[in-house]
């Protein structure tokens, strides 16, 4: 059972953080490099197997400070492909997910940063579950400590921050999360590794670009038109998309970096020839590609109401849309549903509240 949020959570420290803390307890800076180096080097998280810090120091520490941020306490398989859904208890009871999807040339993890999610996007489990809190940054890092100590450290080449919840709205704790993802003394990810999800939340998207992260920024567009967007993602209405694109412009001039379009087809929704239109002249105005995610149904869950009567695009129609715009000159990807089965593909992860 885990409890022990009176105790400073490590985990979540980035490098420097880390540092000042040593030295706030009267220790020595490089101290916090070594547990630095234990905790994501190593994936070692027994003080008393941190040999090269003093057995007082080790005393002190188990006695002020935490090395657990989750408990790992179940996991499903997919049967039908390799993806394996984790599931994670707070400190306060709650229950929060990772999925990790491995490919053929790279293994992804995809972490939450709430537990729920303030959103209500229509079409998103996570959304209809509602928002309980924001995760700490120890509580989003321990997601990826835990899996790569499951695996092997190398197994997981990528993190996507495509699970439960908005990362912009938990900004602190997210860029925290990935200052230790890509820290200083290398914990084997690199920037390009490194992908952040998001709804659209415009000025977060320029203060994650004056951050100099440099990390990969997927926005979740879904469509190109204000009013369908405010109908299946009311955040739209609060920042519309000219506010979005005008932020994702200036995102991918000072990283360098193209910017990625989610797309999740819902049948006569986004599905258009007015969609293909607008999606290629929107792609031709920013550095991007786009991928075209199938929509996993989520009618059990409100079967009566609006999202409910969400319909996912065919199979031969989404093809028949991904060569129209490639046929424009647009870079687009279809992507696979991996995890359905256990409902641990895109927008599926949501527990039932506690
Ligand atoms: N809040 C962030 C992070 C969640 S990412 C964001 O909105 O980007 C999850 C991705 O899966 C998003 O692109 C989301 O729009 C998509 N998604 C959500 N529900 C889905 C569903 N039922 N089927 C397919 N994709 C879905």
């Amino acid at each position: 059972m885990l409890k022990q949020k009176e105790k400073i959570e490590l985990k979540g420290m980035t490098l420097q953080q880390m540092k000042d803390y040593f030295s706030s307890i009267g220790e020595k800076p490089f101290r916090g490099e070594q547990v630095f180096n234990w905790l994501f080097n190593h994936l070692e998280f027994e003080y008393d197997n941190m040999l090269n810090l003093p057995k007082e120091l080790r005393e002190r520490l188990k006695t002020s400070t935490s090395l657990i941020s989750l408990d790992l306490f179940d996991y499903q398989d997919s049967p039908s492909t390799k993806t394996k859904k984790y599931l994670f208890r707070t400190y306060d009871d709650k229950v929060i997910e990772s999925v990790v999807i491995p490919e053929k040339e790279r293994n992804t993890l995809c972490i939450s940063t709430q537990v729920g999610c303030p959103l209500d996007c229509k079409f998103c489990a996570t959304g209809l579950m509602g928002y309980k809190r924001n995760l700490s940054a120890g509580e989003i890092v321990d997601q990826y400590l835990l899996a790569a100590k499951e695996y092997g450290k190398k197994f997981i080449t990528n993190i996507v921050y495509m699970g439960m919840g908005e990362p912009l709205l938990n900004f602190k704790n997210t860029l925290d999360s990935i200052k230790i993802f890509t820290n200083e003394l290398n914990t084997g990810l690199s920037r390009n590794r490194i992908t952040i999800s998001t709804a659209g939340i415009p000025p977060k998207i320029k203060e994650l670009a004056d951050n100099d992260i440099r990390i990969k920024l997927a926005l979740s567009l879904h469509s190109c038109f204000d009013d369908i967007r405010n109908k299946i993602m009311p955040i739209n209405i609060k920042y519309p998309l000219k506010e979005n694109f005008d932020a994702l412009r200036y995102y991918a001039k000072k990283t360098k970096t193209r910017i990625t379009f989610e797309y999740t087809m819902l049948k006569e929704i986004n599905d258009r020839s007015e969609d293909i239109k607008a999606l290629t002249h929107l792609c031709k105005q920013i550095p991007s590609k786009l991928n075209l995610i199938p929509f996993n149904s989520i009618k059990h869950m409100d079967p009566d109401g609006f999202s409910g009567q969400l319909e996912p695009t065919a199979a031969n129609l989404i093809e028949e849309f991904a060569n129209q715009l490639r046929d424009n000159g647009i870079t687009v990807f279809v992507r696979n549903t991996q995890g359905d089965d256990i409902a641990a593909a895109c927008g599926q992860l949501a527990i039932k509240a506690s």
